[in-house]
């Protein structure tokens, strides 16, 4: 009988083969799914054997990730900013770079709460998190800001423009428990009568149309209009820097996700704002540019 072992590895053998990533892991995690156990489960066991049914599920799927399919659709879920999010292809699997956007966002708010009197009735803080996608950025927000019981005083809107990703945003939203603390809008990136935000956010299309097409297999079972930013993969971020000074509150804070080759053009972009304007490029944990912060720049004198 098949056991975990001879498993894992001749799907890691295959996917090696075809050219794939993160073969060991990748074989693991769906030999993991196909027996309802975690990875931790199919590394203490590798003598276990694994019966004709799951063989067969298995081999299945390890064909699908041959051919390209992503392990996190195969899967059904993504591990993201702590949190196990449900992912299928209405949306973007959510990348660990964008945990830093999670991170800068959930500081920002804590500092907002924390660093001034909050009296009773105070109006909420008010977040966007524009293309939401999954859901993925919104909800792990919610989920820690509950952990430092700070969510009460927060109010996150997520919008997206395919009525498909809210519906995943939703059951995300209802898995982690902060579906009645977070609001779903269809929308082309803020709808103006729910302006001004103090904090906006979002992680939009920038991959260039010309990098689309050399991007490899799997990107490419992603919906496109998640990922393609036009010509020079700005053109959905310049469209949201062109409405900031409608939507941003006085003292309000932009963190945009971008490509590693985008900070000159971001920079540009916000230089051309009426007003005063500043934007500076965060590097992700691989040290490239990747997380914009804009702000007015009377939010950095006063
Ligand atoms: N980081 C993603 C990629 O390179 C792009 C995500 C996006 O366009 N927002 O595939």
């Amino acid at each position: 009988m098949a056991t975990v072992d001879a498993l894992v590895r001749a799907a890691t053998k295959r996917f090696r083969t075809a050219g794939l990533d993160s073969a060991r892991l990748d074989a693991e995690l769906l030999l993991a799914n196909v027996l309802g156990i975690d990875r931790s489960g199919v590394l203490a066991h590798p003598e276990a054997p694994v019966g004709d049914g799951q063989v067969a599920r298995f081999e299945a799927a390890v064909t699908r990730h041959e051919a390209g399919e992503p392990v996190a659709y195969l899967r059904g879920l993504k591990e993201f900013a702590g949190l196990a999010l449900a992912i299928d292809e209405r949306a973007l699997i959510p990348r660990p770079e964008t945990e830093r956007l999670v991170e800068l966002a959930e500081a920002d708010i804590a500092a907002r709460l924390l660093s001034a009197p909050r009296t009773h009735g105070a109006p909420p803080i008010r977040v966007v998190d524009v293309g939401t996608g999954s859901g993925a950025v919104a909800v792990a927000i919610a989920v820690r800001l509950r952990a430092r019981r700070m969510l009460d005083d927060v109010d996150i809107l997520a919008t997206d423009d395919d009525a498909r990703a809210l519906d995943l945003a939703r059951e995300n939203a209802v898995g982690h428990a902060v579906a009645d603390r977070l609001r779903l809008g269809e929308a082309d990136l803020i709808p103006a009568s729910e302006s001004p935000f103090d904090l906006v956010l979002a992680n939009l299309p920038y991959v260039s149309t010309e990098a689309m097409a050399e991007l490899p297999a799997q990107v490419l079972f992603e919906p496109r209009h998640a990922l393609d930013g036009g010509v020079d993969g700005l053109a959905v971020i310049r469209r949201l820097v062109a409405i900031l000074p409608e939507v941003l509150a006085q003292h309000g804070l932009v963190l945009l996700e971008i490509g590693a080759d985008q900070e000159a053009g971001i920079v540009r972009a916000v230089t051309e704002l009426p007003g005063g304007w500043t934007c500076s490029v965060e590097p992700d944990l691989a040290g490239l540019p990747r997380i914009a912060r804009i702000a007015r720049i009377a939010r950095i004198a006063t």
